[in-house]
């Protein structure tokens, strides 16, 4: 049996900002990885928007993080060179009663510390964005777009120049808290058994699941796994707007929106449809729906424009009819397992709040 300081178990955005963390404090990090790659799962089926913190509950997590992790973001890829641009986004209202709303928005993202949102006139949003159709707007600044795969190899580069090693194939099957350490059986070429001092779970969509199959970890301390798919349908030929495009969040959800990709690409998306079973099929009567509400604040979206694009799986931790719940990390203090941190339900801006979840990890290990 191999023994190792620490493991992280997931190569997405996620376990590759925690592998580097964690290797520049100087620890030895061995980083496993089930698929042949890093970073094919979650963290490459996104919007890539650098999130502002806008609509999360004060005080939670995913509102902390969101604008900690912005910054430290932005921070990151000037000095890392990954291509980002900090492009704005307009939140538009479509009929007067949504003005209000707008006014809603502005005081709870004051209240995650965001201060820089605009609220602007129907004339003053056009003037920037001439196809918009809109009642009033606002305007965040500093919401951007990024290229995640960019951001991860340079995350990547940083973690191995400390030392930091990536085994790809190589899925955690199961293991178990002993006195020792946390014991891990790796599947793959030939099956290997770990003992590592730490041990974090970063393994997204799957890691309840796999927390269940860790022998000696409480079980009232893992969460239910739900699975809510999104799907994006892009936009044939040339972006009709210069910024991102969302509306006025209804119940459901945030609504369909338009992200832009730094190569200047429109897509919409993405919706939600609750699943059983993990798959990425993007059903093209899924578009149907986006019309109709696309062009409430863009009239111009002309007949079998969109093209069904990609999908994504958010890691849900509560259900359909649940009140959405926070980001969890779980550490010792939570389930009294030592050395052991679960990364559950990191859904958005899990990609914006990477470094800082990093940040919060090494922290508690
Ligand atoms: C549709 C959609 C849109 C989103 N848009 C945004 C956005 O615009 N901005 C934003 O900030 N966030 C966004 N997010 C959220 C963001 O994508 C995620 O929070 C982030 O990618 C999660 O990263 P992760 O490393 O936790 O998970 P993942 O990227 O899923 O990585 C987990 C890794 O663990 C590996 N793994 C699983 N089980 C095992 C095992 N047993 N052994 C070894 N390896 C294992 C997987 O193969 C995978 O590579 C979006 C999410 C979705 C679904």
């Amino acid at each position: 049996m191999e023994q190792v300081d620490c493991v992280v178990i997931g190569a997405g955005v996620v376990g590759l900002a925690v592998a580097r963390a964690l290797a520049l404090q100087g620890r030895e990090v061995i980083v496993l990885e089930a698929e042949n790659a890093f970073g094919t799962i979650t963290s490459a089926r996104n919007s890539e928007v650098i999130h502002a913190g806008i609509y999360y509950p004060a005080g939670s997590l995913k509102a902390e993080l969101c604008v900690r992790g912005k910054a430290m973001l932005y921070d990151f890829c000037e000095s890392h060179h990954v291509e980002h641009r900090r492009c704005g986004k307009l939140i538009v209202a479509t009929s007067a009663a949504q003005v209000a709303t707008l006014e809603g928005i502005r005081a709870k993202a004051a209240a995650n510390g965001v201060h820089d949102l605009q609220l602007l006139s129907r004339d003053e949003a056009r003037a920037l964005e001439p196809q918009l159709e809109c009642e009033a707007a606002l305007l965040s600044p500093s919401t951007g777009i990024i290229d995640s795969h960019g951001l991860m190899t340079a995350l990547l580069g940083d973690a191995e120049g400390a030392g930091a090693m990536l085994a790809v194939q190589s899925p955690v099957l199961s293991g178990a808290v002993t006195a020792e350490g946390i014991r891990l059986e790796v599947g793959g070429e030939g099956t290997t058994t770990l003992l590592a001092r730490t041990v974090i779970n970063s393994a997204g969509l799957t890691a309840p699941d796999l927390a269940r199959r860790i022998a000696g970890v409480p079980r009232e301390h893992v969460p239910p796994q739900f699975y809510a798919k999104g799907c994006y349908f892009t936009l044939a030929g040339r972006a009709p707007f210069s910024r991102l495009i969302y509306p006025v969040p209804e119940a459901a959800g945030l609504g369909v929106h338009l992200t832009l990709d730094l190569g200047g690409q429109a897509r919409f998306g993405p919706n939600v449809r609750w699943i059983d079973e993990i798959e990425y099929s993007v059903p093209p009567h899924d578009a149907d729906g986006f019309y109709a509400e696309v062009r409430r604040y863009w009239p111009g979206l002309a007949d079998g424009a969109l093209q069904p694009g990609y999908a994504g799986i958010r890691p849900k931790i509560s259900g359909p009819t649940e009140v959405a719940a926070d980001f969890r990390i779980d550490g010792p203090a939570v389930h009294g397992v030592p050395g052991l941190v679960n990364l559950f339900g990191i859904e958005s801006p899990g990609l914006t709040s990477s470094l800082a979840i990093a940040e919060r990890v090494a922290g508690l290990v």
